[in-house]
């Protein structure tokens, strides 16, 4: 018998949590937003897991969860119902979280991601709301002593967990629906998915096959990364230890494992064996949820334009790059101010309008984006106002400046916040395109660059650059270049 290799596939579905951006938590008054908030100073007795407390929902909660379960094109529920997800640990003060088990908000729907240049849809198993557990703080003291501190303030926030089927191929068709995900995400509003700050969390769940089966087999869930190149690494590393696993013919053992950064391997957390019972129940203190249809639309209705639909209008209506549109589109920021630039513009043809979308897409792209990240700001709190562009752009398109000025302008404008019409007028920095003035300039180049004129004069028009070049300078680039130009010229021939 010979021994060929065997060719494996990658099997991979993620589970994500993702704070939501209310204002109150999950099922208590206590304010959501604890970040900047010294410890335990957003509870109650509800989130403290007093007894003899009873909940309330949050319907903003709920809201912006059916909302993201219509973004993923999930079924809504008729009927949902909280659960109680029953286990010990310090960090959940209850004893048990309320979540959802078998009457989730929503179900079935998909997120399509680009697969190696192929659009492909990954199914949505469920899209559900749980509570968050209080954080644990590790700490050590100076004679070694190591202990744990409680902070309840996280305790009681909305979590709301997107389950994905294990549609996936590679790590890289991960990164590209976790990207998505948190894309559609803060478009909506409901989270900032910010992975860094721990309000966008992954658990991965991965196994491998041989090649041409369909069937799903023993798969390892890991934990604790929080970037998406953590979340890219482990998987690779994953998939390539569970290989030598089976290569070395043993079994995969269904575990819990977590990534290590810093030694970027994953190491075993918990097996099979030690799995949790969580005797879930339905939770007595709240009500099952009838979900009108009409409530269901209300939400439809107020639902943004979400990437994909917008990228496919940005392509259609503005003549732009796929890779431009790509860019204006990454945030829902982004792409509002764009189009706030082209507002005014309503009305006018289309070979106007992709005119303007263009050059408004080029200092987006260009200069602003280059500033905006230097100076380390976000679009929306940039001092430069879309107004502002369109100001620029007319002065550029009306010859009041040229293209080259008005990068000094627009620096100016994205330091100071002021409108470009007062920052060329106080600098005096309008285009010269009065004969007059420009002649002067033009007989003073000639002067001092007699070898240039000489140069021209026996065929090397070379030299006309190099003299609208030093016209340009002596200008400090206030010379229209063209009237320059045609100057020089006359000049020149006249015999200089
Ligand atoms: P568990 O009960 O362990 O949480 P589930 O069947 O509910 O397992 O699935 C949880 C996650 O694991 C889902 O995101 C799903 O897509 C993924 N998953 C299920 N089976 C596999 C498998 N064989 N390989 C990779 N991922 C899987
Ligand atoms: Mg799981
Ligand atoms: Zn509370």
């Amino acid at each position: 018998m010979t021994n060929v290799a065997t060719e494996y596939e990658t099997v991979i579905g993620l589970e994500v949590h993702a704070q939501l951006l209310t204002k109150s938590k999950m099922y208590c008054p206590c304010n959501a937003d604890y970040a900047d908030s010294p410890p335990n100073t957003h509870v109650c007795p509800v989130c403290l897991g007093m007894p003899g407390v009873l909940p309330v929902i949050n319907r903003q909660a709920v809201e912006y969860t059916i909302m993201t379960a219509l973004a993923l094109n999930c079924q809504i529920a008729e009927v949902s119902r909280f659960d109680r997800k029953n286990y010990p640990y310090p960090d959940l003060m209850k004893g048990y979280q309320i979540s959802q088990y078998d009457m989730p908000f929503s179900h079935d729907g998909w997120l399509e991601i680009d697969a190696d240049g192929e659009m492909k849809r990954i199914g949505i198993t469920r899209v559900h709301l749980e509570e968050d557990v209080a954080r644990l703080v590790h700490v050590q003291n100076e004679a070694g002593e190591t202990y744990s501190l409680v902070d309840v303030n996280r305790a009681g926030v909305p979590l709301m967990e997107i389950v994905g089927e294990p549609d996936l191929r590679s790590p890289e068709d991960s990164r590209q629906y976790l990207m998505k995900l948190r894309q559609i995400l803060q478009y909506l509003g409901v989270s900032t998915a910010s992975m860094e700050e721990g309000q966008f969390r992954c658990d991965a769940n991965v196994s491998i096959r041989p090649l041409g089966s369909q069937e799903f087999l023993g798969k390892v869930e890991v934990k604790n990364m929080n970037s998406f190149r953590a979340v890219y690494r482990a998987l690779a590393y994953e998939v390539e230890r569970q290989r030598q696993v089976v290569e070395a013919g043993d079994c995969i053992e269904q575990e819990t494992r977590g990534w290590v950064e810093e030694e970027g391997r994953t190491v075993s957390q918990r097996t099979k064996e030690y799995a949790h019972d969580y005797r879930y129940f339905p939770e007595p203190d709240l009500p099952p949820l009838t979900i009108a249809r009409e409530w269901v639309e209300d939400i439809r209705a107020r639902m943004p334009e979400l990437p994909d639909a917008k990228k496919e209008r940005f392509l259609r209506c503005y003549g732009l790059t796929e890779y431009e549109v790509n860019l204006l589109t990454e945030t829902r920021a982004k792409a509002e101010f764009f189009e706030a630039c082209l507002a005014s513009l309503e009305g006018e043809g289309e070979t106007r309008v992709r005119q303007r979308a263009k050059a408004v897409g080029n200092w987006m792209l260009g200069d602003f984006a280059r500033l905006l990240n230097a100076a380390n700001v976000e679009i929306g709190d940039a001092l430069v106002k879309p107004e502002q562009i369109v100001e620029m752009l007319d002065m550029i398109d009306s010859g009041v400046i040229s293209g080259k000025i008005a990068k000094t302008v627009f620096e100016e404008m994205f330091q100071t916040g002021k409108p470009p019409r007062q920052i060329v007028e106080e600098a005096g920095m309008t285009q010269i395109s009065g004969s007059d003035e420009l002649t002067e300039a033009v007989d003073k180049v000639l002067a001092a660059n007699a070898k240039a004129v000489r140069d021209y004069q026996s065929g090397k028009e070379g030299a006309l650059r190099y003299l609208v070049g030093q016209v340009m300078r002596e200008t400090r680039g206030r010379a229209n270049p063209d009237l320059a130009n045609q100057i020089l010229r006359e000049k020149l021939v006249g015999g200089g």
